[in-house]
């Protein structure tokens, strides 16, 4: 792999993911510039990095123009949990469209390699099954989600279409269920919530019948496939599937959280919010035979890793 783009930005790195991937960029040396208007963020996620000498944290919301030098735009900023995406969900849709907006003008300006997190949810309520990138996706473009998943469709088209009228080098990383170590606990998440309400001992809330099924994947497994996506040689732009195919229903994930934190925890069904997907597996072939990359860690592992971090909250 070669890491030859020394100057390189993230937006949304104060976030969960974005944290971890300027954690992994720091270490490699590059120079990064962490950019967040901390809408979820926090800076706390980034406070262990910032006496480092290689990395700097700037306040800037994407949907302003950004006028910086770079070799290499990891674009994450946008809200990512329901809860938060749905809260403003104009603003979210600001965020996608704009903020790609923004970054690929910016990317053209500066030759830099731009990639785009987007989202499982660009395959919305999956006819097919499990999701390959071939498929268009079955997306309700009036809906409580729309904002987000139209928002990060509508950032894809803006990506290919720069590709083609302009010729940036795009990496486009529709990103699956992700778990791990500095998730907001109060973000409605569904790992989150279950995690911390097994160690509060307050009654877990199954929305619907919890037999919606979701395939989780281990950030630093995560953050990975993304690096290797950015680093890949010129010309793969992607859509590429990174995530975890191990899919699980939302009873099994209650039932597994349960066991491993013990605890006198009821099951409390709760309605299912409108559009939540029914089932949700990525195929991750593309992402093995372009990248090599796969998985390693295990649902039971990940957890773990997880709910010894949560710990410190409770
Ligand atoms: P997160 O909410 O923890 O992080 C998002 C970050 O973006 C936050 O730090 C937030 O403050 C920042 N942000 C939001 N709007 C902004 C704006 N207008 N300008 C600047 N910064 C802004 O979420 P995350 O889980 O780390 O997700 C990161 C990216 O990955 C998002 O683009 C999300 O859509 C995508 N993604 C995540 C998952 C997952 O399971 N975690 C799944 C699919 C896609
Ligand atoms: N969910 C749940 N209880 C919760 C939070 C979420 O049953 O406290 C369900 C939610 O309805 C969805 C799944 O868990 O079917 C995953 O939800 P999440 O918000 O984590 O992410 P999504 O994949 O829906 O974007």
């Amino acid at each position: 792999m070669s890491y030859d783009k020394k100057r390189i930005l993230v937006t949304g790195g104060a976030g969960f993911l974005g944290s971890h991937l300027c954690d992994r960029l720091v270490e490699q040396d590059l120079e990064v510039l962490c950019l967040d208007n901390f809408y979820t963020g926090r800076r706390r996620n980034v406070e262990h990095l910032q006496a480092k000498p290689n990395f700097e944290l700037m306040r800037h919301d994407v949907i302003q123009p950004l006028h910086v030098q770079t070799d290499a735009i990891y674009n994450l900023a946008c809200p990512a949990s329901p809860v938060n995406y749905q809260r403003d969900p104009i603003q979210t849709m600001k965020t996608s469209v704009f903020g790609a907006l923004n970054m690929l003008e910016l990317a053209k300006r500066c030759n830099a390699t731009l990639l785009q997190a987007s989202t499982s949810e660009v395959y919305g309520d999956p006819e097919v099954h499990p999701q390959e990138e071939s498929y268009w996706g079955h997306v309700n473009p009036i809906g409580i989600r729309s904002c987000y998943d139209e928002g990060k469709r509508c950032a894809e088209t803006l990506l290919f279409d720069y590709r083609r009228q302009n010729g940036v080098e795009i990496r486009v990383m529709r990103i699956f269920n992700t778990y791990g170590p500095r998730m907001d606990p109060n973000d409605g998440r569904v790992v989150s919530n279950f995690i911390m309400q097994a160690l509060k001992g307050e009654p877990i809330t199954i929305y619907g019948d919890g037999s919606q099924t979701r395939s989780f994947c281990y950030v630093d497994d995560l953050i990975d496939g993304m690096m290797r996506l950015m680093n890949a040689e010129d010309g793969v732009t992607g859509p590429i599937n990174i995530g975890n195919p191990s899919e699980f229903t939302i009873l099994e994930l209650a039932e597994k959280v349960l066991a491993m934190i013990g605890g006198s925890s009821k099951l409390n069904h709760m309605p299912l919010p409108s559009d939540d997907p029914l089932q949700r597996c990525p195929d991750i072939s593309k992402a093995k035979s372009t990248l090599g990359w796969q998985p390693k860690v295990s649902l039971d592992e990940g957890l773990e890793r997880t709910i010894h971090y949560f710990r410190s909250y409770v």
